[in-house]
């Protein structure tokens, strides 16, 4: 597992490499925010630590920009912020990060959250094809799966077997995407990216209708969401 850390703080970032190069990561170090584009495009690395505060481009910026154009492998984002930041939790999540870390931490605490991200990923499958999501986009969590190649999707039940859903490709796209990523916020916009990319223009509340016909689809009681669920004044996530 490759990890790219981004850290102007000399320490912090020595620390963080010597930490996880114990735990057997090998990693990448640099410390401005437009090296951090340059190494995450040469590197295709699993995890990048990203610090908030960077000289050059902000480390929000850098992880909205790989978000934009992941290459090969859309990797995990956990975010570094110093205690007494204003770092905004939803904000930053938004942007497409999928966890952070206040600083000070301690090694043991973000080898901890580090083995948490990966292991999201090998519960979608991803570990054993070397963590190649795009190229395999097959998903399943508890209560569904889905199978791109072949465009279809099925919800799980309990006890009874599964049911095929019978869904637009729209629907089956925005599943798709909520599907490679339990746990994430999406944004309406990162939402239209996905969806549409360059070809929308419009109101992003177009996304709202989308989600609440496919609640419809997949939830028990689409009033009461108990997977796709909303994240009030960022977007929508799915937690399975
Ligand atoms: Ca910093």
């Amino acid at each position: 597992m490759q990890i790219l850390i981004v850290e102007d703080e000399a320490e912090i970032a020595e620390l963080l490499r010597l930490t996880l190069d114990r735990e057997g990561f090998t990693c990448g170090v640099c410390h401005d925010g437009l090296e951090a584009i340059e190494q995450f495009y040469r590197l295709q690395p699993d995890l990048v630590i990203l610090d908030w505060m960077l000289p050059g481009i902000d480390g929000l910026e850098v992880c909205a920009r790989i978000r934009q154009k992941p290459g090969d492998k859309d990797p995990y984002i956990l975010m570094l912020t110093a205690r007494g930041e204003e770092f905004d939790r939803v904000v930053g999540l938004s942007t497409g990060a999928d966890d952070y870390v206040v600083k000070p931490f301690s090694p043991r605490e973000m080898v901890a959250r580090v083995r948490a991200l990966l292991r999201r990923s090998l519960r979608q499958g991803g570990a054993g094809s070397g963590g190649d999501r795009d190229a395999s986009p097959t998903y399943a969590t508890q209560h569904f799966s889905l199978d791109s190649d072949r465009r279809v999707a099925r919800r799980q039940f309990e006890a009874q077997g599964s049911e095929e859903l019978d869904l637009t490709t729209l629907e089956f796209n925005l599943l798709a995407t909520f599907l490679s990523y339990p746990g994430r916020v999406w944004s309406r916009s990162q939402l239209i990216d996905r969806l549409w990319g360059d070809d929308f223009f419009g109101d992003e509340r177009v996304v709202d209708t989308h989600v609440a016909r496919l609640r419809k689809k997949i939830e028990p009681d689409p009033s009461n969401p108990q997977f796709l669920k909303t994240v009030i004044g960022a977007g929508y996530k799915f937690e399975d």
